[in-house]
C-alpha cells in the first residue's frame, strides 16, 4: 500500500523571480491549507534557487513536506567549467534533490549516459538525492526497443554509484518519462506504464539487489490535472514528475491532492 507519493515539479527555463516566488508561495501556502501529506519537491531554474529556498525557510512557509532541488548539476566537483553549478554550491542553498538525464538534457543538449553517470556519482558523493529520468523516444517505442532503452539508460547512468545507493536507496528516485509525452498533452497507457514501471522495478533490483524495493518509481509526461488521480493509483506509480501543469498553482495543487 502507498502512502506518501512524491510529486516534483519542474518549472524548466520558465518565469520571472516574482511570478516564481508567487508560484512557490501559492503552493506552499494551498499545500498547508489543504493539509496535502504527499511531499512535493520544487525544482525551479538555479537562478531562482536561492530565492526560492529563503521562502522556504519564512517562519509561515516553512513546511517539511516540501523541498527543493536543481534541474542540472556540474559532472565536476569544482575548477574551470565556465557556466556550471557544482553540487555543494546547490547544497548551500538547501537543495536535497538534483534531477538527472531528463530527456531535455540527453536530447537538446546531447548529454550521453556516461556523462550523466558522472552527475549520478558526484551528485550521490555530495549527498544529493538523484530524481534519475529514463525514457524511450518515439522511434524507439515503434521499433519495440523501450525495454532496451531504459535498461541501458539504468545500467550506465547508475555504474559508478551501485555501492552508494544500497547504503542508502533514499538517495534515488527514478522517473519514467516517454520522451514523446513530454510536453506534448499524450500520456502514456496505463498499462504501459504498469509494464514499463515494473520492468524498472526489475532491472533496479538486478543492479541493485533486494534493497531496490523501496525506491519510488515517479511517472512524467503530460500529467495534469485531469490525469493525475487515474495515474498515481497505478499499482507501480510512486509519484509524479510534472513540467507544464506545475506552473500553475491551482493545477498543481490538484495533482498533489488527487490521491
Ligand atoms: C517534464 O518536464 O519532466 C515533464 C514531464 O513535462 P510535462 O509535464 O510538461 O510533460
Amino acid at each position: 500500500m502507498k502512502n506518501n507519493y512524491l510529486i516534483a515539479a519542474n518549472w524548466k527555463q520558465n518565469g520571472t523571480k516574482k511570478s516564481l516566488s508567487n508560484l512557490a508561495k501559492g503552493i506552499i501556502q494551498t499545500a498547508q491549507n489543504k493539509k496535502i501529506t504527499n511531499s512535493i519537491i520544487l525544482l525551479p531554474p538555479s537562478i531562482y534557487i536561492e530565492n526560492i529556498s529563503t521562502l522556504l525557510k519564512q517562519k509561515t512557509l516553512r513546511n517539511k513536506k516540501i523541498s527543493l532541488g536543481a534541474q542540472n548539476i556540474s559532472p565536476y566537483m569544482d575548477g574551470a567549467f565556465t557556466g556550471e553549478i557544482s553540487a555543494n554550491m546547490l547544497k548551500d542553498y538547501n537543495c536535497k534533490y538534483i534531477l538527472i538525464g531528463h530527456s531535455e538534457r540527453r536530447h537538446v543538449f546531447l548529454e550521453k549516459n556516461k556523462e550523466i553517470a558522472a552527475k549520478v556519482k558526484l551528485a550521490i558523493d555530495s549527498k544529493l538525492s538523484v530524481i534519475f529520468c529514463v525514457g524511450e523516444t518515439i522511434t524507439e517505442r515503434n521499433k519495440k526497443q523501450t525495454k532496451r532503452a531504459i535498461a541501458q539508460q539504468l545500467k550506465i547512468g547508475l555504474s559508478s554509484t551501485v555501492n552508494l545507493i544500497k547504503k542508502n536507496t533514499a538517495r534515488l528516485v527514478i522517473a519514467y518519462e516517454p520522451v514523446w509525452a513530454i510536453g506534448t498533452g499524450r500520456t502514456a497507457k496505463s498499462k504501459d506504464i504498469e509494464d514499463v514501471h515494473i520492468f524498472i522495478r526489475k532491472t533496479l533490483s538486478i543492479i541493485l539487489g533486494n534493497k531496490s524495493k523501496s525506491i519510488k518509481i515517479l511517472y512524467g509526461g503530460s500529467v495534469n490535472e485531469a490525469n493525475a488521480s487515474s495515474i498515481l493509483k497505478l499499482e507501480n506509480v510512486d509519484g509524479a514528475l510534472v513540467g507544464g501543469a506545475s506552473l500553475n498553482t491551482k493545477k498543481f495543487i490538484e495533482i498533489c491532492s488527487s490521491i
